[in-house]
């Protein structure tokens, strides 16, 4: 069978990083059948799609034709799992096919998951089931669509192979796009083993890659760990604002380019709880909800570590500069979080919070629906509707209509100081409104319809549900009739059994 020319593949990071990885090839897939392909970032990526036709993207996304260009590879990686280090960990299951240069100039990772053992595979089997793969998908394409930086799926394939897991279950490989998949893990397997020289070579590497303009600094590899850490800061403050939980902040899952990456067992938050968890592997809470920004700070800790010996010959002097940057961390990310929550508000003036009142703001609003167990995603639409003159929706939310009485008229008084010396009020709340309307989602995904989704893919082979709900987390701001069902949250006592797993 013909190869595919679609990619015009440029491999960096085979080209210029041997021995920070391992050549190696695809399973062949027995009955490759397209479950998913991504036109829209098929375009964004400039693929000649007009060349692929059905039955040759199934061959070429189940990894059977690889496209030209591609050179498959296993990358090294370590990683502190759960807070224990792990020396070897790489990709057990997963091939780096290359890089291509998208539309925008920006290079690409193109990497497959599922497509067979690898050296590092261990214990497992190397392959991937249809379900997990397929969160994958919804899971990026939202947070995509809410503007969150992350790793998004091309395609997926089924194999036509059983996968063995607690049931049998239909295989499948991932088509996984990246801006690369660099991860603190990978400076940890290097560092680990006392190899100076190959960490230098890829924070080299890295500088090149993602922080170009940082090659000419006095101090290119603190400045390197800095950009790292704001690039954290600001993606964790996007999370907490959206609610969403990534339930296996391990250091190999933490992307050196501020995507988020590995959808395993995460999951969306439903009512506001700080101590939610939902990963059935997660007993002690660690990566719970209010934890994310404290393991991020814990994962940049370790990747600090891997860079002492870059920072300055005397090892006191790299620690404390170092740690000049782990101390600014929280209030980096503070700051981020501020931001948010600000046009979440819908307030737009005000910075910098010098007396720390929108902080309090804020935390006071969380508080609230905290004590009160409302929907967070709801609870910031709702109040939307409220700038717009509206409360019956918000107030509805809440077992006691009169519980946000005293916040809201705060949050009043708080806008108003904004609309001194404009015309019309009325106007200025629905200008607000609208604002809010932009950065509060309306749809998420939601837990229990991404898994009713994934169980008619996986059990059925129906793909229905899986397409309506891509659909509506495709399109978060929009309070279209039609998405409503999407929007209601699970019963409480659906979410109180709710566990997620790794997608091993
Ligand atoms: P993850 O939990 O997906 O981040 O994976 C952690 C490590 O386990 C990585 O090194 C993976 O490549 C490896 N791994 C996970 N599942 C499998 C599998 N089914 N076969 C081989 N390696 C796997
Ligand atoms: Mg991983």
């Amino acid at each position: 069978m013909a190869t595919l020319a679609a990619f015009r593949f440029d491999n960096s990071f085979a080209r210029e990083l041997p021995g920070f990885y391992t050549p190696w090839r695809p399973v062949a897939a027995p009955a490759p059948r397209l479950l998913f392909f991504n036109r829209s970032l098929a375009e964004e990526l400039g693929l000649d799609i007009a060349s692929l036709d059905g039955p040759a993207l199934a061959e070429t996304f189940a990894g059977n034709t690889l496209p030209d260009g591609a050179e498959p590879l296993a990358q090294a990686y370590a990683g502190h799992q759960f807070g224990r280090y792990s020396p070897q960990l790489g990709d057990g299951r997963a091939l780096l096919l290359g890089e291509v240069i998208d539309r925008q100039g920006r290079r690409r990772d193109i990497a497959f998951k599922g497509s067979g053992r690898t050296p590092f595979a261990r214990g497992g089997d190397g392959k991937a089931a249809v379900g997990p793969m397929l969160r994958e998908v919804l899971i990026g394409e939202a947070m995509h669509a809410l503007g969150i930086p992350t790793t998004r799926a091309l395609a997926v394939a089924a194999t036509g192979e059983p996968v063995i897991r607690e049931q049998t279950l239909p295989g499948a490989v991932l088509t996984r796009v990246a801006a690369s998949h660099l991860r603190v893990g990978t400076f940890e397997f290097h560092a680990a083993r006392g190899d100076v020289d190959r960490v230098r070579k890829l924070a080299e590497y890295t500088i090149a890659r993602h922080d170009h303009a940082l090659a000419s600094s006095p101090q290119p590899f603190l400045a390197l760990l800095q950009a790292v850490a704001e690039r954290q800061a600001a993606l964790v403050a996007q999370w907490m604002n959206v609610g969403f939980i990534h339930g296996v902040m391990n250091t190999d899952n933490m992307a050196i380019s501020g995507e988020t990456i590995d959808y395993g067992p995460c999951a969306f938050i439903e009512a506001y709880d700080p101590d939610a968890v939902f990963s059935s592997i997660d007993d002690q809470g660690r990566y719970a909800f209010g934890n994310q920004p404290d393991i991020a700070r814990w994962n940049l800790a370790r990747l600090a570590e891997t860079l002492l010996p870059l920072l300055s010959d005397d090892p006191e002097k790299a620690v404390a500069m170092a740690t000049k940057v782990l101390v600014a961390f929280p209030a980096q990310y503070r700051g981020h979080l501020l931001r948010g929550q600000r046009a979440k508000l819908g307030l737009c003036r005000g910075e910098p919070d010098d007396d720390g009142a929108d902080a309090a703001l804020a935390e006071d609003w969380l508080s609230l629906l905290h004590a009160e167990r409302v929907d967070f995603t709801l609870g910031w639409r709702r109040l939307a509707d409220a700038a717009a003159g509206d409360e019956a929706a918000l107030r509805a939310l809440f077992a006691d209509a009169h519980a946000p009485d005293a916040w809201l008229s705060r949050w009043r008084a708080r806008c108003a100081s904004e609309d001194q010396g404009m015309q019309a009020s009325a106007m200025a709340g629905i200008e607000r409104a609208n604002a809010m309307r932009r950065v509060n989602p309306f749809v998420i995904a939601r837990n229990h319809r991404v898994e009713e989704a994934l169980a008619a893919a996986s059990d059925q082979g129906d793909l229905a549900p899986f397409e309506r709900l891509l659909d509506a987390i495709r399109r978060p701001y929009d309070e279209a009739p039609e998405l409503a069902p999407y929007a209601e949250p699970a019963p409480a006592a659906v979410t109180a059994r709710y566990r997620t797993f790794c997608g091993t």
